[in-house]
């Protein structure tokens, strides 16, 4: 019989320990916090119910759309996405549209547009590495410079050139000229069904729910979900190289034959003694940035239509806000207020970060009043704010060697399973801790070869697949 203790009740853990405690292995979940879902769980706030920031769940993996499935059943929704870029007062439709971008610009600037793309498609730039090679690449100097250049400093806080392309590839869906060209000759877009872009799966009691029903099944199940405790740190065994179990804060010691980690990756090393110095010196080179979220409870029903708005300015700090009366009528219970939540990144180091909440609030207002978003006036009857840290892992350029080096180290301690999106430092969705989550239990049980480590490094787009082929079965 094995023992296996997770660390997080996130959707890595979580999905983990449903798997294990469904074919009955002894499964306790440890978790910080005082609730599950980690950075995707949903709360009650002013009567209303919300998330941390934009949840939409989309997948074309199997295993994972079962998982949904088996929990959520069809209490869920399939909501028609509608995300635009907010730019020098104008609304731009996201992921981009040749036709929407070229109708809301001067001529000038379109004519620069269309040259800069041709100019990129004719001499691409040949294995572009940073994110402003990629992104010009595929869109061309001058919509990089207008679209993506901005916003993707404010997330990332360190210039576009320092970011890996990595990370766009997965996550920028192309233009394509010849769509555009198609969409105005044809009524439907041209498209007969819609993608993985267009809509989205979304629990009717907010993106938690899936996870608050997975620890509800692993407690019916005989495993346990502990509130409230953290993991101090994982134990090694330096003899043979392997964990036999986790220290609590209060320094007592709870053993098992696996442990599963989704703590940040930086934390789990930096618990362990004597690690090499190459490890030592790769865990200091690999950082996260950090999110505030500040919440606006504003007496209006009809703000802006989009579930969320990108905000491109570069002179305000705001980088996204996200509008729950727009996602699912059952979340707002009937009120008649809108709840928005504004995103701000930074680092642990920056001045923002120790910023009180007085300071934000003020801070969220007085921009979300400077952008001037919406005729009507705003006028906000609650405020709170939610620090969420390391939720980034910064794909800084040269980051994979760093990472690979503490890869090389963790896969020698074979008991040991580091997963999840802080966990294994890849920039997971909800799908891919999931699908890490399941397989790692697989591995427990011997079901599965797999190398946990290959998860989410393709580098497709992973949004083209057709909603009728996946959720909907
Ligand atoms: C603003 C925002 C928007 C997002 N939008 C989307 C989206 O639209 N779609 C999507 O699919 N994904 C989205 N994501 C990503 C999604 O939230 C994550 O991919 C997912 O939550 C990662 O799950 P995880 O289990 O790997 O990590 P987490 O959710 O971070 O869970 C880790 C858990 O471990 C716990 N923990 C940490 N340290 C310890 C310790 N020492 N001891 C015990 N417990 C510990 C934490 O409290 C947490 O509960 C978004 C994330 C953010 C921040």
């Amino acid at each position: 019989m094995k023992k296996v203790i997770v660390i997080g009740a996130g959707p890595a853990g979580l999905s983990c320990a449903y798997e294990l405690s469904k074919k009955g292995v002894e499964v306790t979940v440890f978790e910080a916090s005082n609730s599950v879902g980690g950075m995707a769980r949903s709360f009650d706030l002013w009567g209303q119910r919300v998330d941390l920031g934009p949840h939409r769940f989309f997948s074309k993996q199997k295993e994972i759309n079962t998982f949904f499935k088996e929990l959520i059943k069809d209490d869920y929704t399939l909501v028609d996405r509608q995300t635009r870029i907010f730019y020098n007062g104008k609304y731009f439709h996201y992921p981009l549209k040749f036709g929407n971008v070229l109708q809301n610009l001067s001529l000038i600037t379109i004519f620069k547009i269309l040259w800069d793309y041709l100019i990129q498609t004719i001499n691409p730039i040949k294995n572009p590495k940073n994110l402003e090679e990629w992104i010009s690449n595929r869109f061309g100097k001058k919509l990089y410079t207008i679209f993506f250049k901005h916003y993707s400093e404010k997330l990332w806080g360190v210039p576009c050139t320092q970011i890996d392309a990595d990370w766009a590839a997965q996550r920028i869906k192309t233009l394509s000229l010849t769509q555009a060209v198609i969409s105005a000759i044809f009524k439907n877009n041209g498209k007969k069904h819609k993608t993985l872009v267009d809509q989205f799966a979304y629990p009717h009691n907010g993106s938690g729910t899936l996870y608050e029903r997975a620890a509800n099944s692993i407690e019916n199940n005989k495993g346990s979900v502990r509130f409230n405790t953290p993991i101090k740190r994982v134990l090694l065994n330096p003899d043979n190289n392997k964990v036999y179990g986790v220290e609590l804060y209060d320094g007592s010691i709870v053993e098992a034959d696996f442990v599963v980690s989704t703590m940040p990756l930086t934390t789990l090393i930096k618990g362990f003694n004597n690690t090499p110095a190459s490890v030592k010196t790769a865990i200091n080179l690999l950082y996260f940035r950090n999110t505030i979220l500040v919440y606006f409870e504003v007496e209006e029903k009809e703000l802006f239509q989009d579930n969320w708005l990108y905000i491109h300015s570069p002179d305000v700090k705001l980088g996204r806000i996200t509008n729950f009366r727009n996602w699912c009528p059952t979340l707002n219970k009937g009120k008649e207020t809108t709840i928005l939540a504004l995103e701000y990144w930074c680092f642990k180091e920056d001045p923002m970060w120790s910023q009180n909440d007085g300071e934000l609030i003020t801070l969220a207002k007085s921009e979300l009043l400077n952008i001037k978003l919406s005729k009507k006036e705003i006028n906000i009857i609650n405020s709170k704010v939610i620090r969420v840290p390391k939720c980034y892992p910064v794909y800084e350029t040269g980051y994979q060697e760093n990472l690979n080096v503490i890869i090389d180290y963790l896969k020698s301690i074979e008991n040991l399973l580091p997963i999840g999106r802080y966990g294994s430092f890849k920039y997971n969705n909800q799908d891919h801790s999931i699908f890490m989550g399941l397989m790692a239990a697989e591995k427990i049980t011997g079901n599965s070869s797999i190398d946990l480590w290959d998860i989410n490094t393709d580098t497709e787009y992973q949004e083209e697949g057709k909603i009728k082929d996946v959720l909907v079965y």
